[in-house]
C-alpha cells in the first residue's frame, strides 16, 4: 500500500529527488562511487481490494492469510540469491511494500529481516520500511514492527475526507487514519510518511483548496515524510470498468494540475521539500529506499510479482527479473528450491540510459550525464539528445550546467514526457 495510484511504486517499477543536495537520505548517486543496495519485499495480502487498484494484491481474510509459509517462501528465496554471486554489497535498504505489509504477523517480517541481515549485511545506517494501512495498524503493530527492525512507517491515508475515503473503496475513515498515524507515533516510531490521493472526483470532488488543507493538516501532524499521487485510472480494475462505461467521475487534467501546485506550494511553504514529483520530504527525511530507485541503484525484488534489477560488475548490462504474481505458484517455486522468476529481461547499456533518464528526471536534483555515460560505458550526449536537450532548455523545460541537467520545478510535473523527448 504505497498504495496511491502510484506509478512509481516499489514492487511496479522505480521511481525519485532535489537538486544541489548532495547529502539527500545518504546513499549513492546516478553514476557515484559509493552505491546502494536495496531489497524489496512484496506481501500480496489485503483485506480488501481498492477499485483504483492494480497491484499484485490478493483479497484475503485475516484468518487465512499464510503468514509462515509465506515468510518461509521468502527467506528460501533469499538463500537462493545468495548463490548467485560470490560477494554481495551489504543492503542500504529494506522496503515491505504490498499487497498490505502491516498484515503480516510481525515476527515472520522480523524472520525475514534476520535472514536479510546474516546473508548481505545492513549498512549502519540502513533504512527499513513498512508499508501499512490504518485499519491493522495500532500501537501494539507498531511497537511489534520496531522490536523487529522496521524503522520507518508508511501509512496508507489517501485522504481526510469521508466521501473520498468512501469513495475509494477505503476500510477506514478520517478517525481511523488520524489515530493510526497517533498510534504510530506513540509505539515511538520517529520516521513517518503517509499517502495521499489527490483529484478525486468522486465522493465530494476534490478542489486545489481541498488539496491544500488536507496536507496542511497531515504536516501540522508531524510527519517526516508525504506521498502525494495523482488519481490515476487503470484498465482492468474496477475504476477502470467504471470509466470505460462512462459511469466514472474523472477529474479534469486542468484541475489535478492546479491541486498539484496547491500541494507543492503549501508543503514547501511549511518546510517540506518537493524532492521528486510525488513526493516531500522534511530535510534529511527524504526516502533512501525510493531513491535507491530513482538513482538507478541495483535491488533485490523479493515476492511474488517483485521486481529487480541487478547490473553486471563487468559491464554497462543489467538484469530485470519478476516473479510470478500468484502467491501460491511464487510460493511452490521457491520452496521447491528453483529461483525461476516468470520474466527475466536483460537490460542494454542503451536501455539503462532511457531509464536512468526517465527516473532520474523526476528527482529534483536531476542527474550528471557525464557520470550516467562513465558509468554505464555510453555516450550519452549524443547529437541528436543534445539538438533536444537545447530544444528543451529553450523551452523553459530542461536547465543544463555542464553535464548535469534537472527540470525546473514550474515544469516538474511534466517530467515524464519530458524525458521521453530525450530517448
Ligand atoms: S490496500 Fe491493497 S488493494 Fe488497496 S491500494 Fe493498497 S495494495 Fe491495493
Amino acid at each position: 500500500m504505497s498504495e496511491g495510484t502510484t506509478r512509481e511504486r516499489p514492487s511496479q517499477i522505480p521511481a525519485v529527488s532535489e537538486a544541489a543536495s548532495p547529502a539527500i537520505g545518504g546513499s549513492a548517486r546516478v553514476g557515484g562511487t559509493q552505491r546502494g543496495f536495496a531489497a524489496y519485499v512484496h506481501f500480496p495480502y489485503c483485506l480488501k481490494k481498492c477499485p483504483y487498484c492494480d497491484f499484485a494484491s490478493f483479497t484475503t481474510p485475516r484468518e487465512e492469510i499464510p503468514h509462515e509459509r509465506y515468510r518461509d517462501a521468502v527467506v528460501a528465496e533469499i538463500g537462493l540469491w545468495a548463490k548467485q554471486r560470490e560477494s554481495w554489497p551489504k543492503l542500504s535498504s529494506v522496503f515491505f511494500g504490498g499487497g498490505t505489509p502491516s498484515l503480516w504477523r510481525a515476527s515472520a517480517l522480523g524472520d525475514v529481516l534476520s535472514a536479510l541481515r546474516s546473508t548481505f549485511g545492513f549498512e549502519s545506517n540502513v533504512e527499513i520500511s513498512a508499508e501499512c494501512n490504518p485499519t491493522s495498524l495500532d500501537e501494539r503493530k507498531a511497537s511489534e514492527l520496531l522490536e523487529a527492525g522496521v524503522n520507518r512507517l508508511s501509512i496508507g491515508i489517501q485522504s481526510l475526507d469521508r466521501e473520498r475515503l468512501a469513495f475509494l473503496g477505503r476500510l477506514h475513515d478520517v478517525d481511523g487514519g488520524l489515530a493510526s498515524l497517533a498510534a504510530a507515533r506513540a509505539a515511538g516510531v520517529k520516521r513517518l510518511s503517509c499517502d495521499l490521493i489527490f483529484g478525486v472526483a468522486g465522493g465530494r470532488a476534490e478542489s486545489p483548496e481541498d488539496a491544500r488543507a488536507e496536507v496542511l493538516a497531515l504536516a501540522e501532524f508531524g510527519l517526516e515524510h508525504l506521498s502525494a499521487y495523482g488519481l490515476t485510472i487503470e484498465a482492468g480494475t474496477q475504476f477502470g470498468e467504471l470509466a470505460r462505461r462512462g459511469r466514472l467521475p474523472i477529474a479534469t487534467d486542468d484541475l489535478i494540475a492546479d491541486s498539484f501546485s496547491a500541494i507543492d506550494e503549501a508543503l514547501t511553504e511549511v518546510g517540506f521539500t518537493h524532492y521528486e514529483v510525488s513526493n516531500y520530504a522534511r530535510p534529511g527525511e527524504e526516502a533512501r529506499h525510493n531513491l535507491s530507485y530513482w538513482r538507478g541503484d541495483d535491488y533485490l525484488g523479493l515476492g511474488s510479482s517483485a521486481v529487480g534489477t541487478l547490473s553486471d560488475p563487468n559491464s554497462g548490462d543489467a538484469t530485470r527479473t519478476k516473479h510470478h504474481p500468484n502467491p501460491e505458484r511464487y510460493m511452490s517455486t521457491v520452496l521447491g528450491g528453483e529461483l525461476k522468476p516468470q520474466e527475466t529481461e536483460h537490460l542494454d547499456p542503451e536501455t539503462r540510459v532511457r531509464e536512468a533518464l526517465m527516473l532520474g528526471l523526476r528527482l529534483a536534483e536531476g542527474i550528471d550525464l557525464g557520470v550516467l555515460g562513465e558509468r554505464l560505458g555510453v555516450q550519452v550526449r549524443t547529437a541528436e539528445r543534445e539538438r533536444a536537450m537545447r530544444q528543451l532548455e529553450r523551452a523553459g523545460r530542461l536547465e543544463i550546467s555542464e553535464q548535469h541537467v534537472r527540470i525546473p520545478r514550474a515544469a516538474r510535473a511534466f517530467s515524464d514526457g519530458i524525458a521521453a523527448a530525450l530517448f
